[in-house]
């Protein structure tokens, strides 16, 4: 299939990636959310992030002005889909909303078009029952920061065709990722293992057991990760964790995967980790400075 015009819905965290990576490969790129402003901003990001490629002599200035120019935006899902090859499905985590934005993009999306979603849990199966196209849903998890990150998880639901498979694995080999295909159970591979390890950290903290600093240098220097698994937790947004935990523990009906009380807590009091500007460390506008938040210490 020749996938040349990509929709990409919601302009947060990962559908500025997103369409950062498709632009920058030449596609032509209509990014859509019911949100100008996050629009706006998602723009800037991707400008921002451009502009330290060109600074890294990854990309040239010319190169990154044809990037911006490959993308364009829109706020409306009807109108936004309407040439597109391929949509992928980027907006908040959450089952009904995901089905809503499905049933939308099947009414408006020309036949043919593939439906992919990055969504980081919820059932491709269940998404794909939504529309009338199930053998062209498809899970294309991208990983955060997605202009940095290799791996793409493709997810198979349980209807997915072999074609549309093949399809985007090929695509995302020409995004310079690595693909990696896994069938559709609860969390998929990617969260399923990474989850429960946010969510063990996040209990070590809650029941006393160490500081936020002391668990992310345990991981961190022991176990040779890059990030330390509070700090990724604050990376991925905490109402992002939380919503995972929520889709593993009723997916997989056993109380392992339930979300650790502390967890529930800040996501409630809105403390959503970079996003908001506080999860368990504090961070500040245009500083590379972070410290933990006083909540815990
Ligand atoms: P986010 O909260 O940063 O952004 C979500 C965006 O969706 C917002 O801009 C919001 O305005 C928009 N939106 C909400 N409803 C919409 C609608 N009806 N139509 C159009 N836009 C709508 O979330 P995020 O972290 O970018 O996550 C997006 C998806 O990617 C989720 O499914 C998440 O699980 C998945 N994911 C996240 C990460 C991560 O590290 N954050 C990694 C991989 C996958």
């Amino acid at each position: 299939m020749n996938i040349k015009n990509v929709s990409v819905i919601g302009a947060g965290t990962m559908g500025n990636g997103i369409a950062h990576v498709f632009a920058q490969n030449g596609f032509s790129v209509t990014l859509i959310d019911v949100n100008a402003t996050q629009l706006e901003k998602a723009i800037a990001t991707i400008g921002k992030n451009l502009d330290r490629q060109v600074a890294k002599a990854v990309i040239t200035e010319d190169q990154k002005n044809t990037t911006l120019s490959n993308i364009i935006t829109n706020t409306s899902i009807a109108d936004g889909v309407k040439k597109a090859d391929l949509v992928v499905e980027a907006a908040t985590e959450n089952t009904s909303l995901k089905l809503d934005i499905f049933k939308q993009i099947d009414a408006a999306a020309p036949e043919g078009c593939i439906l992919a979603s990055n969504t980081s849990s919820i059932s491709i199966t269940k998404i794909a029952a939504a529309t009338n196209r199930p053998s062209s849903v498809i899970g294309m998890h991208f990983m955060n920061p997605v202009p940095v990150m290799k791996l793409v998880e493709i997810i198979n639901g349980y209807a997915t065709s072999k074609q549309v498979t093949n399809t985007i694995i090929e695509l995302s080999k020409q995004l310079g990722k690595t693909p990696c295909a896994v069938n559709d159970y609860p969390g998929f591979i990617a969260n399923r293992i990474l989850m429960p390890m946010i969510n063990e950290a996040i209990y070590s903290l809650f029941e006393g057991v160490a500081g936020v600093e002391e668990i992310d240098t345990v991981m961190k220097l022991g176990m040779a990760h890059p990030m330390g698994p509070l700090q990724l937790a604050d990376f991925i947004g905490l109402d992002v964790c939380y919503s995972i935990l929520k889709v593993l523990h009723e997916g997989f009906g056993n109380p392992k995967y339930a979300p650790c009380p502390l967890l529930c807590n800040m996501v409630t009091a809105g403390k959503l980790g970079v996003k908001s500007g506080e999860g368990f460390y504090v961070y500040t506008a245009g500083s590379k400075e972070i410290k933990v938040s006083e909540g815990f210490l």
